[in-house]
Order: structure tokens, then C-alpha cells, then sequence
């Protein structure tokens, strides 16, 4: 393509997104002397949910500028905590993050969830109605127009998705106060309550109780929490304090 070039220089963590031909430091990139500055970037591979402050010759621009010959461009990634301005922080996983959602109802943070692939309209267009931040390893999916929010998840393994989700985004965490099988919150229930759900030896071994509000589920502190308390421990270690909840 001819016409006006720019130097591009992405920031270091936003470099995974280039082509590995195009991942050095200043990269010299054509342009139509007519696209916008957020379209020369998802150009070169990087989601505009990525990005943070976008610099023209060392002066902070929007997105739409669009850039002339021979200035140089330089790309920042989001800031951490990065705040979400519009809507109480809330997200939406997309099908291949069944496990972090999990994790994430684990410690409090409303995360929907859909269990079977309802397709990328349907869930650009759920961010945009519940003003969900959309998180998602696909970046097609993160560059449609209509989502509220979006954020990239960079790993593929459980552990650290929920690092990078809490780091970035910095949720208050309430651990044991919502369901992990639907999102719904918790309420405190008794053994009378709920005692035709529980199996006898559930009965006589296990005091406290939780139900889903949504989909009536039960909770107990069981022997099996000790994975699960693990991870709320380290999390609250690592991001901050919380009062625990009803289970
Ligand atoms: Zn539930």
C-alpha cells in the first residue's frame, strides 16, 4: 500500500498481538492518509480493548485521530486497576471460560455465563443490554462494535486468568455469596429450610447452609471446600480483604 507512514510503537504487552514480523520496537506502517488511529491499531492485531493512552508525537490523541505521514505513534496498554465508567463492574465469559466464572462466583463477582455457545451476536449484544464487560480469548469477538466492555484474557490456564481478571480490574471481592453453578446470590438458610434437599449424611455432619435465591441450590461448608478455600484465601492474599460470607 502507498501512501503516508507512521512509525508504530506498541507497548510491550501488546506486542503478542502483532505478527512476529512486526513485533519490534518502532514499526514502520503504511496508512491511507484517511483511517483513524483505533482502525490503523486493529489493524496491526491489537484489540482497541486493550488499549489505553494513544500518543502522536509524544501528544496524547483519541482513537479517531487519524494520523499523517511521518509522525510517530505510540500505544499503551490499559491501565491497572482499570475502571469501567457506566455501569457497576459486572462481566460476561464467554463459552471457553467456564472455569474462571466459576471462580469468579467463587469470590463474589457477578459473572454470567452461558453454557452452551449462543454466538458471538448474542453475546456483543448481551454485554451492550446488561453493560457486562465482555471477556473473552477470541479477539474477533472483542473487536464488534456493540459490546459495553471487553477485555482480553491472556492465559489459557485457570489460575492465572483469575489473577490477570482481578489485577486489571480490581472487583470487590465477597467470597461465599453467590452461586457458582448460576450467579445468583446466596441467602443464609437453616437445616429445617432446606432439609428435604440433603442427603442424610449431609444432615448430620454439616451446620452451616446457603441457598441460591435463583436456582435453589444448596451450599454447606463441606470437606470438599478445601480446594476452593485455597483459591479464596490466595485471592484475598494477593487482592485485598473481604468480609466472608454465609457459607
Ligand atoms: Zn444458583
Amino acid at each position: 500500500m502507498n501512501g503516508p507512514g507512521i512509525q508504530l510503537t506498541l507497548a510491550p504487552e501488546l506486542r503478542l498481538f502483532a505478527p512476529p514480523s512486526r513485533r519490534a520496537e518502532r514499526v514502520p506502517t503504511a496508512t491511507d492518509g484517511a483511517s483513524s488511529l483505533g482502525h490503523v491499531v486493529e489493524s496491526a492485531g491489537v484489540p482497541l480493548t486493550e488499549v489505553g493512552r494513544l500518543l502522536v508525537d509524544g501528544r496524547e490523541v483519541p482513537v479517531s485521530y487519524v494520523p499523517q505521514d511521518g509522525q510517530s505513534v505510540e500505544v499503551f496498554g490499559v491501565d491497572r486497576p482499570q475502571r469501567v465508567p457506566g455501569a457497576p463492574l459486572r462481566f460476561l465469559l464467554d463459552v471457553h471460560l467456564g472455569t474462571l466464572a466459576r471462580r469468579l462466583r467463587l469470590l463474589g463477582v457477578d459473572a454470567a455465563y452461558e453454557n452452551e455457545d449462543i454466538g458471538d451476536p448474542a453475546l456483543a449484544t448481551r454485554s451492550a443490554a446488561e453493560r457486562r464487560v465482555l471477556l473473552s480469548r477470541d479477539r474477533g469477538l472483542l473487536r464488534r462494535r456493540e459490546i459495553f466492555a471487553g477485555a482480553y484474557v491472556y492465559s489459557d490456564n485457570p489460575d492465572d486468568q483469575l489473577r490477570d481478571i482481578l489485577g486489571r480490574f480490581a472487583p470487590a471481592l465477597a467470597p461465599w455469596t453467590r452461586c457458582t453453578a448460576c450467579n445468583g446470590p446466596l441467602r443464609e438458610a437453616d437445616k429445617e429450610s432446606v432439609g428435604d434437599r440433603l442427603e442424610h449424611g449431609t444432615h448430620r455432619s454439616y451446620d452451616v447452609f446457603a441457598q441460591c435465591t435463583e436456582c435453589e441450590r444448596v451450599y454447606w461448608r463441606g470437606a470438599h471446600h478445601a480446594r476452593l478455600e485455597r483459591i479464596v484465601d490466595e485471592a484475598l492474599l494477593e487482592f485485598g480483604t473481604a468480609e466472608s460470607g454465609t457459607v
